[in-house]
């Protein structure tokens, strides 16, 4: 088990360049049934965004979790048990 370390982003909900720095489980992406996988991420003022993880560890796409569309719930009740291990 190894944990991978995305390219830092700036956070949507913040607006003002804060960085966010993410580690997730290689295993994570690799045992993925689709990509990319949605992933939770905690900034450094606590907003919850989801990132859209593709096979190359790259972030493809990031969403604030409170604004996610009724079409991506499924992936995030997928990750709620890694929500709740923050
Ligand atoms: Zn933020």
């Amino acid at each position: 088990m190894a944990n991978v370390r995305l390219n830092p982003f700036t956070c949507p909900t913040c607006g003002n360049g804060t960085l966010v720095n993410v580690e997730i489980d290689e295993d994570t992406i690799k045992n993925a049934e689709r990509l990319p996988k949605a992933v939770t991420a905690k900034c450094s003022n606590d907003h919850i965004l989801v990132l859209y993880v593709d096979g190359s560890f790259k972030i493809r796409d990031i969403e604030a979790a409170l604004n996610a569309s009724e079409d991506k719930k499924d992936s995030l009740d997928q990750t709620e048990d890694w929500l709740s291990g923050l």
